[in-house]
């Protein structure tokens, strides 16, 4: 029996269950740290997850799902090779976790597999569920067969490579999710990558070979930095090549110096949202703990018994998750501390005093950050973005990359303001240079609201009041807890601080801001959205940009509304935009309460300068409003791609004619239409799936509606060549669903 469910944590939930279907191999490669390594648990445990195993598993994940509200959960189904599992296993497998975690979460299937064993019939079965294919390869032969052979010593290359052809079949093309390599500084990086780039990965990661300070890397040398020096040749090449395929470790580096989050716990602070479920239903910290020393993934408590609330309140899985405070003095200390994050966790280990070190890779960490900072020019998206937006989605990393650019544009605003500043506001200017190298992630917080934005356009534009920019200051460095005071002037007996909240000023004379002097703040609505704070702007005074005016402040139980709302339309979109949530959690930092339309109609907007924000207009239907985000994300990413290119040329003057609306349209508002009737066409398509009432005739009318505008636009004159390109994606994706 399964204990009952606890009280939720209040720590961060994880989001990633890596499951140990099969606990033995095909393959004995000397690096694996399943069995070759300091750890040997392996021993002791089952072959293969039992299905009572399973059942509990699935049975705390989706508790665990529910408790959270988490609108996705990631399932990796790993091993061992957990192939070796044979087809009817992994279908009762994957149809019990199924059956349990679905109705909860959208479930983001994984398997990482050496791909020796996929075969038509594994493939079809993948298929059906959905799971993405990560497999194992070193490089080229010679790479690839140093470690990855057999037990009888021959090399394992040319059935990978079989079975890498079969995920590159059209058919299967959608499970291939990319590439596992393991460095070997003796393989030349170049040949590596190119042999890598031959199999035509979606995504490729070069993993570091497992050590610590007790068994230090191979080939590593006091004073030298060989993974270091590997990496950059590879990066040079992938940059000079124009990045043609995603590298995780690369763009995570990239999307942090950027502000965005690392999807990789090899670099960037570790988050501890990772656990692994071992074949006799063990949890178990993430494997590359296994290098450490023996039992040191192990937490002593299984799912039967321990749920994945209580097992976050373990003190291992509660030092994972305490960010910088729990990196070592050093680490904590290190100027690239950051983007580093201290490494990977079990890198850290020695023998005495624990986890508490810098990476082992220290050395070779460093020289890769500070040597990827002066890199040639990074283009402003990479090919892959601006087609993964093309097609419609965006996922996480696609939006670091648009809230970069657009960090660019709001920090170019602001010192084009600065520039005519009043004297207050000049004042107050230098300070954020400072605070700038002290806490850039305050700053990037309020620079990035997108009311700042607003503002400093209409002060370009319209010669408007130039003293917001003390009081974006006095908001970073309120945000910054800094040790500063800045002096703000009063607007209509209000100081509004973007990000922080409002101040009452009894008169007119200028007030000088600390963080510890803020009586009577009437602080920014929050509402906790599927683990993300969203800010509910009502009283930012640029927060007015849209279509449709804004509502004054909200009541207590207005915001507990939103809150309901919000969380209620997440829930909708887990089953009908799954792919689009990570992104839309990503891009969306503010929702506008608009006033409602008197008649009932559905209100809701973007505006291109004001990235982040969506406003919409309250509804109790959380269908309904899943429809307006995913349909106002839509926008808010084709506006910040046209801040970045020309898709339409400026010149043109063809109307297109649209079937949403009865009259032609210039061409750029045609092409937003487009794009956002894509993504609700999408909608409807999985409502249909799920035999929704009325949705087949929906998604015929907005699968309809694009595809004509979409021709109508390739036909006409005004696409620019990028533009075509862009069109071209949202015809590609149409292509792909049923007529
Ligand atoms: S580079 Fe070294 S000292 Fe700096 S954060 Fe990384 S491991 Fe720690």
């Amino acid at each position: 029996m399964t204990s009952p469910p606890s009280s939720p944590s209040s720590r961060t939930p994880l989001r990633q269950f890596v499951l140990k279907v099969h606990g033995l191999c095909n393959l004995a490669c000397d690096h694996c740290y399943v069995y070759e390594l300091a750890d040997q648990t392996w021993r002791d445990k089952p072959a293969f997850m039992a299905p009572g195993t399973v059942r509990h598993a699935a049975a705390r994940i989706a508790e665990h799902a529910a408790q959270h509200s988490l609108g996705a959960v990631g399932i990796v189904l790993h091993g061992g090779e957990p192939l070796l599992m044979g087809a009817r296993r992994l279908r009762e497998t994957l149809t019990v976790l199924d059956a349990a975690i679905a109705p909860v979460a959208w479930i983001d299937w994984r398997m990482q597999t050496n791909g020796i064993l996929l075969t038509d019939e594994i493939g079809e079965l993948l298929l059906e569920f959905g799971v993405k294919v990560g497999v194992s390869l070193d490089g080229d032969r010679a790479a690839n067969d140093r470690h990855r052979r057999y037990r009888h010593g021959g090399g394992s290359h040319p059935e990978t490579l079989r079975g890498l052809a079969l995920l590159r079949r059209p058919r299967f093309r959608e499970l291939y999710a990319g590439l596992l390599c393991t460095i070997d500084v003796r393989n030349d990086p170049i040949a590596v990558y190119e042999a890598l780039l031959a199999e035509e990965p979606p995504h490729v990661d070069l993993l570091l070979p497992h050590a610590t300070w007790d068994e230090p890397p191979p080939y590593a040398q006091p004073g030298t930095t060989p993974y270091a020096d590997w990496l950059l040749r590879l990066h040079d090449r992938w940059l000079a090549d124009g990045r043609p395929v995603p590298i995780r470790s690369f763009d995570a580096l990239h999307a942090i110096a950027r502000g965005g989050r690392s999807a990789t716990e090899a670099v960037g602070v570790d988050r501890g949202i990772v656990a692994v479920i071992e074949t006799d239903g063990t949890w178990e910290q993430p494997d590359s703990m296994k290098v450490a020393f023996h039992g040191a993934a192990g937490t002593g408590r299984d799912v039967v018994t321990t749920s994945a609330d209580e097992l976050l309140e373990l003190p291992a899985m509660r030092h994972r998750q305490s960010g910088l405070a729990g990196l070592s003095a050093t680490c904590r200390a290190c100027p690239v501390v950051a983007r580093c994050g201290g490494g990977l966790y079990a890198h850290r280990y020695r023998t005495g005093s624990g986890f508490d070190n810098p990476s082992v890779y220290c050395a070779d960490l460093k020289e890769l950050i500070t040597s990827m900072d002066t890199a040639p020019g990074i283009p402003t998206l990479p090919e892959w973005v601006f087609d993964e937006l093309a097609s419609g989605g965006g996922g996480a990393l696609a939006i670091a990359y648009l809230t970069a650019a657009q960090e660019s544009i709001s920090r170019a605003l602001l010192v084009a303001v600065a520039e005519h500043a009043d004297e207050t506001a000049a004042r107050a200017w230098p300070l954020l240079a400072d605070l700038d190298k002290q806490s850039p992630a305050a700053v990037r917080a309020v620079v990035t609201h997108p009311f700042v934005r607003t503002w400093a356009v209409r002060c370009l534009r319209d010669g408007h009041n130039t003293a917001r920019l003390a009081d974006v200051v006095a908001a970073v460095v309120v945000a910054a807890g800094a040790d500063a005071e800045v002096e703000v002037t009063p607007r209509n007996g209000k100081i509004h601080l973007p990000t922080i909240g409002t101040l009452t000023a009894p008169t007119s004379a200028n007030v000088t801001i600390t963080p510890g002097a803020l009586a009577g703040l009437a602080p920014v609505r929050t509402v906790e959205v599927d683990g993300r704070v969203l800010r509910l702007e009502d009283a930012d005074p640029y927060r007015d940009c849209h279509e449709w005016p804004a509502t004054g402040r909200l009541t207590d139980g207005d915001a507990e509304a939103w809150a309901t709302s919000l969380t209620a339309a997440w829930r909708e979109l887990s089953l009908d935009a799954p792919e689009q949530l990570a992104g839309l959690g990503e891009l969306v930092t503010v929702v506008t309460p608009l006033v409602a339309a008197t008649d009932g109609t559905l209100r809701s907007a973007t505006s291109q300068q004001a990235f982040g924000a969506l406003g919409i207009a309250a509804t109790d239907d959380p269908a309904a409003l899943a429809v307006m985000l995913v349909h106002e994300f839509q926008h808010a990413k084709l506006g910040a791609v046209l801040d970045l290119y020309d898709l339409v040329d400026p010149d043109a003057t063809d109307p297109v004619t649209v079937g949403w609306r009865p009259d032609p349209r210039p061409a750029e508002l045609a092409l937003q239409g487009t794009y956002a009737h894509l993504a609700v066409a999408d909608i409807w398509r999985r409502r249909a799936l799920r035999s929704a009432p009325g949705a087949a005739g929906h998604y015929t009318m907005y699968r309809d509606w694009t595809l004509h505008a979409a021709d109508a636009l390739r036909n006409g004159t005004a696409l620019t060549t990028m533009g075509r390109r862009f069109v071209n994606g949202i015809a590609a994706t149409i292509a792909r669903w049923p007529k």
